[in-house]
């Protein structure tokens, strides 16, 4: 959807005609009635229902009651999988604080995945759940190798179940021993498909100093199990 404009005390606010029906029709709003509201910059704000259509909704802005929080949760860097447990890796994540999700295609990722605006509409919807002030950018699948070149991270936790698969988990670290190591920077949680990264795509994130190969214990986790594991983890570590 278009950029809101900035919010303000008694700005009045026209919605389209989804959030107009959903307030109307599912959450039975009318008239008079207060709602909590957010931009994903100016903070969370009351607004009062002024016109209640049926599929348009205009509210008038009251005050601000939350301040815009600073910081940026990790990037999750997930490859595409089936749609069930890519759209719980979703939901998820948006609640476990995430900063943006990059979808990525790998050599064994799922082709028959989610489609990209559901998955913005499933994270719009968790944030609105989780009271979050801000929705994760969800970002279209890119190869691994691509967004490996573009990095605007500082280090890739490398969610590398294989060595656990060797039954010799001490190739790789545990999760929360390299997150104490990584207070200032902007990391990205990496999680391959059902079939695991290849022994190709393995040895090139190896061969990186940016890449810190991490256990999450000795089973091994399905890929949205480790995503939301990963991510409560760095929560408990980093999170705000
Ligand atoms: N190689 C796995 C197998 O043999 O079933 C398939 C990959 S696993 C289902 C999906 C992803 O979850 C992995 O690529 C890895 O990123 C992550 N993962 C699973 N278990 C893990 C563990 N114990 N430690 C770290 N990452 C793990």
């Amino acid at each position: 959807s278009e950029p809101t404009p900035a919010f303000v005390a008694g700005l009045s606010l026209a919605l389209n005609s989804d959030q107009s029906r959903y307030l109307t029709s599912v959450m039975r709003k009318g008239v008079g009635d207060e709602i909590a509201i957010f931009n994903g910059r100016d903070g969370g704000w009351t607004a009062r229902i002024a016109e209640a259509g049926k599929r348009h909704v205009t509210l008038a802005l009251t005050e601000q009651t939350r301040t815009q929080g600073k910081a940026q949760g990790p990037v999750l860097a997930v490859a595409l999988i089936k749609r069930t447990p890519l759209e719980y890796i979703i939901e998820k994540a948006t609640e476990l604080g995430v900063g943006k999700i990059q979808l990525l295609i790998t050599r064994r990722s799922n082709a028959d995945h989610t489609k990209l605006e559901r998955l913005k509409l499933i994270a719009q919807e968790a944030a609105e759940q989780t009271e979050r002030l801000d929705v994760p950018e969800i970002l279209p699948p890119v190869k691994l190798e691509s967004f490996l070149a573009k990095l605007d991270v500082d280090a890739i936790l490398f969610g590398d179940e294989d060595s656990t698969h060797e039954g010799d988990i001490r190739v790789t670290r545990p999760l929360l021993d390299v997150l104490s190591t990584l207070t200032e920077k902007r990391a990205a949680i990496l999680i391959g498909p059902e079939g695991g990264f290849d022994d190709i795509e393995r040895q090139t994130l190896r061969a990186r100093d940016d890449v810190y190969p991490v256990n999450l214990g000795p089973r091994i986790l399905r890929a949205d199990t480790a995503a939301i594991s990963a991510l409560t983890l760095y929560q408990a570590a980093l999170g705000d």
